[in-house]
């Protein structure tokens, strides 16, 4: 297969931002067959960076701009196994799904402290952040100003306890090391914890080990931390378990090709693909990489060795305690930065560092810059 003449019926799992944006590139690449999306939301896709930034904030809306692919889009109906040599996808409603070819992109899930084991209990008592539904509920704790603690000081972490202090709770972050450390580096986490600390968040260094419902967190060295509410964001596991009897993954892991392929008339993109990185290959849960892969994987589908191969150009961005950061190459930076615009991290500023193989990246706080100049100057000709 993989020519665009013998892929009449296409089928993609997961209605996220890669699996719309996959359906729009398959319309663009000039695909008219059959074009259906299965999410087992029971709503339109909508944007997950807005859940912990507009809506939690000031309740503003997460919606998406309408899609432009013209799919029969199955909402509220789960994948829950798929048969490659009959080309079928079996749906929770018992019912399958013929395909020539499929798109995964069924995303992630938050991890969470509890694990596998959580009881009802600890479930109810330990909240995480990624759904819509999960953010209305947030933002209708919050309202009740409870004291919080949030376990995690990742970029998510970082922003619910934002939201969290803007509304009035009194915030605990738990951090494993100094906050958005591995996403940054040290130079912006430290100038982004200074201004947290100087808005009276409380940063306690330590892991968690465990929740004790229902006001408990405790810490590996046996401290405990004790909230109205308790919030966790330490990262996601992909969404691959109804592909368990399929033999497309590896211990829960689903690696694509640089052409996000798994099998020819397989392709998958997003959260839930590991990819070939410059790190190795490994997954990229982010906004822009779920888009660019969509868009690389539809073509692929269609066009096999003859589609582009992912060329990721990252770009980034928090809000923050009162700070905007939009970010361009690859991070975690070290060291010192350039300053081209302004003289403080805070901003308004615009910083560069230079990678060790040349690689610039570009760093704006708090300062209105359309992200194709903040990529030229990344590359230091800007
Ligand atoms: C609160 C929050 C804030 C974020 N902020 C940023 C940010 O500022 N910048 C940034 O770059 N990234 C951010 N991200 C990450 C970004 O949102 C994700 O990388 C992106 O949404 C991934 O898109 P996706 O389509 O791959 O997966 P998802 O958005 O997870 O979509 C997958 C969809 O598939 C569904 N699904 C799962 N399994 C099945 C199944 N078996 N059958 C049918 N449907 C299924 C899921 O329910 C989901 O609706 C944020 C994420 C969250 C949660």
């Amino acid at each position: 297969m993989n020519r665009i003449e013998d892929c009449r019926r296409i089928l993609v799992v997961g209605n996220g931002i890669a699996g719309q944006t996959a359906c729009d590139s398959l319309r663009a690449a000039g695909f008219d067959g059959s074009l259906t999306i299965v999410g087992d939301e029971p709503r339109t896709a909508y944007s997950r960076p807005a859940l912990s930034k507009a809506l939690l904030v000031d309740g503003g809306s997460p919606e998406l701009a309408p899609p432009l692919h013209r799919a029969t889009e199955l909402l509220g109906m789960a994948a829950v196994g798929l048969d490659v040599e009959s080309r079928r996808v079996h749906l929770d409603d018992g019912t399958d799904l013929p395909y020539d070819g499929l798109v995964i992109a069924s995303g992630s899930r938050a991890r969470r402290l509890g694990g596998p084991e959580s009881t009802e209990k600890t479930e109810s008592t330990e909240l995480t952040l990624r759904t819509l539904g999960d953010a209305w509920v947030l933002r209708e704790r919050l309202a009740a100003q409870p004291s919080v603690v949030v376990v995690g000081a990742g970029p998510l972490g970082m922003e619910i306890a934002s939201a969290a202090l803007s509304v009035g709770c009194e915030v605990t972050v738990v951090a494993d090391g100094r906050p958005m450390l591995s996403h940054l580096g040290p130079h912006l986490s430290d100038a982004f914890t200074a201004t947290a600390i100087a808005q009276g968040l409380t940063i306690v260094d330590g892991s968690a080990a465990r929740i004790d419902a229902p006001r408990g967190v405790i810490l590996r060295d046996g401290s405990r931390i004790e909230a109205d509410l308790i919030v966790t964001a330490i990262g996601d596991i992909p969404n691959t378990e109804w592909l368990a009897t399929s033999a497309l993954t590896t211990d829960g892991r689903l690696e694509a090709d640089s052409r996000g392929r798994i099998r020819p008339n397989i392709v998958a993109a997003g959260d839930v693909a590991a990819i070939p990185t410059r790190c190795g290959v490994r997954r990229i849960p982010l906004w822009s990489s779920a888009i660019e892969q969509a868009k690389v994987a539809a073509v692929a589908l269609l066009s096999g060795d003859d589609a582009p191969e992912l060329d990721l150009d990252p770009y980034f961005w928090t809000e923050q305690f009162g700070l905007n950061l939009k970010a361009t190459g690859h991070l975690p930076v070290s060291g010192e930065p350039e300053f081209l615009v302004g003289e403080r991290p805070e901003g308004p500023s615009v910083m560069r560092w230079t990678h060790d193989d040349g690689q610039g990246v570009a760093v704006a706080v708090n300062h209105r810059i359309a992200i194709p100049r903040l990529r030229r100057m990344a590359s230091a000709t800007g």
